[in-house]
């Protein structure tokens, strides 16, 4: 699968992809990176969305929150960073109406109509990558603390019907994410590669229900994934799969040793 193809796969089955970023670092927001360019060429391959639903690793709630403001601000939620970083905006419009929208759709859930987050960088340092011009309206959904893996899974999955709609789902964390083993090494430290790889392959072989389960890959796991947040958004995305997807990977690789830049797509 071609990156080229994804326009053509929506074309024929006008179904959104569902696709889940590595983010790393802010940084990526301002530097001309091989994974700030490869979020580029994805987002003109990408057709456009009437929407953005987004699931940061950096918004966790209690119960499940809906950003519903007209226009969300961005939020600079880290320190120390250049200031040329807490000068970017993402001026995307956000859809207050979109939480009713998505009530009506899955009565199952509560849902709760946010007026004071907007956009975390886990959405806006990817989304102005992909979408440079910020013409396409974000809402963001949060982590609730309440659910548990599982649970988490099956929102993921409840949301699949989103695509049908020309809503495109953007999960964005981290498969191995662990700031504290961070050093300044060009390669995946051992274990981060183990659990990057177990992921992928569970990804591959449609096995991904099995990702609630992915402390099943042992000490790998547990240090790869030291708090769930970072995790969590590839629940939503691989629980929004449809059986005719199919699966790749951009960004494979891995910074500082200890956090993964892989990126899943399904189309
Ligand atoms: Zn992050």
């Amino acid at each position: 699968m071609e990156l080229q193809q994804l326009k053509k796969r929506y074309e024929s089955n006008g179904r959104m992809p569902a696709i889940f970023l590595g983010h790393g670092s802010p940084m990526n927001a301002i530097e001309n990176n091989e994974f700030s360019n490869a979020w580029s060429l994805l987002g003109e391959a990408l057709p456009k969305p009437k929407l953005i639903l987004c699931i940061s690793a950096h918004w966790e709630t209690k119960g499940i929150h809906v950003t519903a403001m007209e226009n969300p601000r961005t939020i600079y939620d880290f320190y120390g960073f250049p200031q040329a970083l807490y000068n970017m905006k993402y001026p995307a419009k956000g859809n207050p109406g979109f939480i009713n929208y998505l009530q009506e759709k899955l009565p199952e859930y509560v849902f709760n109509a946010d007026l004071a987050w907007g956009l975390d960088h886990g959405a806006w340092a990817v989304l102005s990558s992909l979408f440079p011009a910020a013409d396409i309206p974000v809402v963001q959904l949060s982590l609730s603390r309440d659910l548990s893996m599982e649970q988490h899974y099956n929102l993921g999955k409840s949301l699949a019907l989103l695509r049908d709609e020309d809503i495109l789902i953007v999960g964005s964390g981290n498969i191995v994410h662990n700031l504290g083993m961070m050093q300044n090494v060009q390669e995946g430290f051992p274990w981060a590669v183990e659990f990057d790889m177990y992921v992928a392959n569970l990804l591959k072989s449609g096995s991904e229900a099995r990702l609630v389960n992915y402390l099943d890959a042992g000490k790998a796991a547990s240090v790869s994934v030291p708090t769930s947040e970072h995790f969590l958004p590839l629940l939503y995305v691989a629980g929004a799969r449809n059986p005719e997807d199919e699966l790749f990977f951009i960004n494979e690789g891995y910074v500082y040793g200890s956090l993964s830049m892989r990126s899943v797509i399904y189309t």
